[in-house]
């Protein structure tokens, strides 16, 4: 991708996560890969839904600031664990939304067989142990999940969404908080209708047919493993 448009994208994603209340204040990260050695990363300290094309950080892969007086995201070595360990992944957002932190910070799993856009776009969504942000035990930790899924949250800190693009990244995040949201209203109605095992099995058919990986129900994933 250009550089100047992937600038101006996600400046783009920053207004959309802070008009919807993914992240507040100066909450939240997001990036994507420029090319085979670099990324462009949102900077520290700054509110996500006011960057201009020129905040944006360039860091190579092994982890140096490329523009002097810059400062990334301190979260830059989870970012660097997930780059090096999904080579296909070219955007990913970190964010901690209003819906789904609520689970995340009640340890309440996200629950299959609800939604059949959950099912096709999401997948399993596993959380991931909680570690200290900023360091590099907080990209370790995800690196069980990293294989087989493509969206997290993460245990009483916020989500994280990869994609093959960055708007995509973004998307996943979209639909997490947007079901996490209906998950919360339809409680208060009553208990959940399920889907059979019959009508989940024709969405991963038709996931499938459409191309997307299915990592559901990955042999390795730690949900599987009981982990
Ligand atoms: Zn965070």
């Amino acid at each position: 991708m250009q550089e100047h448009v992937a600038r101006d994208l996600l400046c783009e994603i920053g207004r959309r996560a802070y008009a919807r209340r993914l992240v507040s204040a100066s909450e939240g990260n997001f990036s994507c890969r420029l090319d085979g050695s670099t990324i462009l990363l949102t900077p520290t300290g700054i509110c996500k839904g006011f960057m201009q094309p020129h905040d944006l950080v360039k860091v190579s892969l092994s982890g140096e600031v490329l523009e002097a007086g810059k400062r990334a995201s301190s979260e830059l070595p989870m970012y660097l664990t997930i780059y090096k360990h999904r080579p296909e992944v070219r955007g990913v957002v970190h964010a901690h939304p209003v819906y789904a932190t609520a689970f995340a910070i009640t340890g309440t799993p996200v629950p299959n067989g609800i939604l059949p856009e959950v099912e096709v776009f999401l997948g399993e969504v596993p959380t991931a142990p909680y570690a200290l942000t900023g360091t590099q035990a907080f990209g370790d930790v995800l690196v069980p999940y990293l294989a087989e899924h493509q969206v997290l949250l993460l245990q009483n800190h916020g989500a994280l969404a990869l994609g093959p693009d960055l708007f995509t990244a973004y998307y996943r995040m979209e639909t997490l908080d947007h079901y996490c949201q209906m998950l919360l209203a339809a409680r208060a109605l009553g208990e959940l209708q399920r889907l059979t095992d019959a009508q989940v099995q024709e969405l991963l058919d038709l996931k499938a047919r459409m191309g997307l990986p299915d990592r559901r129900h990955a042999p390795n994933s730690p949900i599987n493993k009981g982990g």
